[in-house]
């Protein structure tokens, strides 16, 4: 069964100004280390829009009409310190969250296995009504809750080993047990959520890594805490916030994972999808700054969801 790749040429122009981390060149490097032959394999698409239906599973209404009407007709809007639209960004935010409802719906129609979204704006700070930290709209959480009210999936888990904690998700989800969340980041760090102390209703598994924290760190976080709390809630569909940050190349933290470590995990999640959700696995690119430490960990997670790492 192929793997699917979603990405879109306006997700390349999303730009949130001059020096800012979240640059187009993120997308470009991912799409470029992509595109030799070893991945011929991926069957490529064009992400499609989002649905306002789509974003109003996880976002009020009046908060997705305010984010697409403050797009400007030229130069750049602050909606929060750190996140800016460019005239570009209102669709490339659209295809984001729509694209991985596209490989949702690809994955439970049986004509791919798995899939990668390579899309930008990220997703996972992006709370009910309000822009954080790069992101608009939760992309991977509005996938969760697509899922689960046009397939009738009930059970659907997001791992998010992002460096930085997907407040946002976790807030969309911590009060439905069908849904889980579980998070390895730097702490502390931005956004200063996800202490080991929040689990919502018995579904949020936060694993907090102190800076200067490596593979060993990183990796009993996942084999002997994260790993095992998925199994036990017996996901029929496991989401990944692929987010590249916790990499010792990556400028915005100091964690000193490898990419032989995002290999390791990416195959140990392929193993729980294989066991409770018969291989069904959509990954969503959300942070990674390094420009090459990003295109080596996408090209080894990508393998890993080919089978072939
Ligand atoms: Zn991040």
């Amino acid at each position: 069964m192929p793997t699917a790749y979603y990405t879109h040429p306006v997700c390349v122009l999303h730009d949130p100004g001059p020096g800012h981390p979240e640059a187009p060149a993120r997308l470009t490097a991912v799409n470029d280390a992509l595109a030799i032959s070893e991945f011929d394999a991926l069957h490529r698409f064009e992400a499609p829009e989002a649905a306002p239906e789509q974003l109003q599973l996880m976002h009020d209404a009046a908060y997705v009409a305010s984010v697409l009407e403050a797009v400007p007709e030229q130069g750049y809007i602050s909606l929060d310190p750190d996140t800016a639209l460019c005239p570009a960004s209102g669709e490339a935010a659209l295809r984001a969250a729509g694209g991985i409802c596209a490989a949702i719906d690809a994955v439970l129609a049986g004509d791919v296995e798995n899939a990668f979204c390579a899309l930008r704006p990220p997703g996972h700070h992006a709370e009910r009504r309000r822009a954080m930290g790069f992101c608009l709209f939760n992309n991977v959480a509005i996938a969760a809750g697509h899922a689960q009210s046009a397939h009738g999936i009930e059970r659907v888990a997001v791992v998010d080993f992002d460096v930085h904690h997907g407040n946002g998700t976790q807030h969309m989800f911590e009060n439905d047990e069908s849904l889980f969340y579980a998070s390895s980041h730097q702490w502390p760090a931005y956004p200063g959520t996800g202490a080991a102390s929040e689990t919502g209703v018995g579904n949020i598994v936060n694993m907090p890594l102190s800076p200067g924290a490596g593979s060993d760190a990183f990796r009993a976080a996942y084999r002997d805490v994260i790993l095992p709390r998925l199994r036990e809630f017996e996901p029929e569909l496991l989401l990944i916030s692929a987010g590249f940050d916790a990499h010792q190349r990556d400028p915005l933290c100091q964690l000193n994972v490898t990419t032989a470590d995002f290999a390791w995990l990416s195959q140990a999640l392929m193993k729980v999808a294989a066991e409770y959700c018969s291989g069904r696995l959509v990954s969503s690119l959300e942070g990674g700054y390094d420009l090459q430490a990003l295109a080596e960990c996408a090209s080894a997670h990508v393998q890993a969801l080919l089978g072939d790492a």
